[in-house]
């Protein structure tokens, strides 16, 4: 039965060394398409420990006598596409940097997963060199998640808020011509949106009323969740 999860253990970790891989390609982007300096200081600190990661899985590879190998990761792949659309759109400063907090904050919520199992495996394996090591790479997207966290939350979402509130008026105006109310909770919802998304709201909503009335009802279950 061990073999089992050991072959499952391989495939876990050739796919989180090939996510690595593709982050050492992205974590630039991310830092270059940022405006607050810690915010880029850190993605530039985040792709130096990804090298790090890179090197420590090869020697997890290599603790178990098998060849550093990756198989392309859908998972990471799919939120690296999310997070470049998000740089291609037309954002102010502070948006633009709590997306791409959202956005690294998803791809270590990510590792933190893929990691927490790996760690878990070379455990129950007797691994100890192997979880050691998976163990170290878990901390550093821990910490990368928390450090993304206090920045968002320390001043850059609010930031984000208030300049969405600058173009609010602009925006309800922009509905009124529509001929749709502004005044429901979808509209309030948007205003800490930027004058892009907004727009793509507005025009994503063209479509009926259903788009609507399905964001308010996510709003009021996400509220439901905070009680
Ligand atoms: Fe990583
Ligand atoms: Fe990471």
């Amino acid at each position: 039965m061990e073999g089992g999860l050991h072959k499952a253990f391989v495939d876990e970790l050739r796919d989180a060394y090939d996510a690595e891989k593709q982050l050492l390609k992205a974590l630039p982007k991310l830092a270059k398409a940022a405006t607050a300096e810690p915010l880029k200081a850190a993605f530039t600190e985040h792709l130096e420990q990804t090298r790090g990661q890179i090197e420590r899985l090869e020697q997890v590879f290599a603790s178990i006598e098998e060849r550093a190998r990756g198989k392309h990761c859908d998972g990471i792949a799919g939120i690296i596409e999310e997070g470049q659309s998000v740089m291609e759109e037309d954002l102010d400063p502070a948006t633009m940097d709590a997306c791409l907090i959202a956005a690294g904050q998803r791809s270590e919520h990510y590792e933190i997963a893929a990691y927490g199992t790996l760690v878990a495996w070379a455990n129950v394996m007797g691994h100890t060199e192997a979880a050691r090591l998976l163990d170290s790479i878990l901390e550093e997207e821990k910490a990368t998640d928390a450090k993304l966290n206090t920045l968002a939350e320390g001043g850059i979402n609010r930031q984000a808020a208030s300049s969405g509130q600058a173009d609010a008026e602009g925006d309800e105006g922009r509905n009124a011509a529509l001929g749709r109310g502004a005044a429901g909770p979808a509209a309030s919802s948007r205003k800490s949106a930027s004058s892009k998304s907004s727009r793509k709201t507005a025009s994503s909503k063209k479509s009926g009323r259903s788009g609507s009335a399905k964001k308010t009802s996510s709003k009021k279950g996400r509220a439901a969740k905070r009680r």
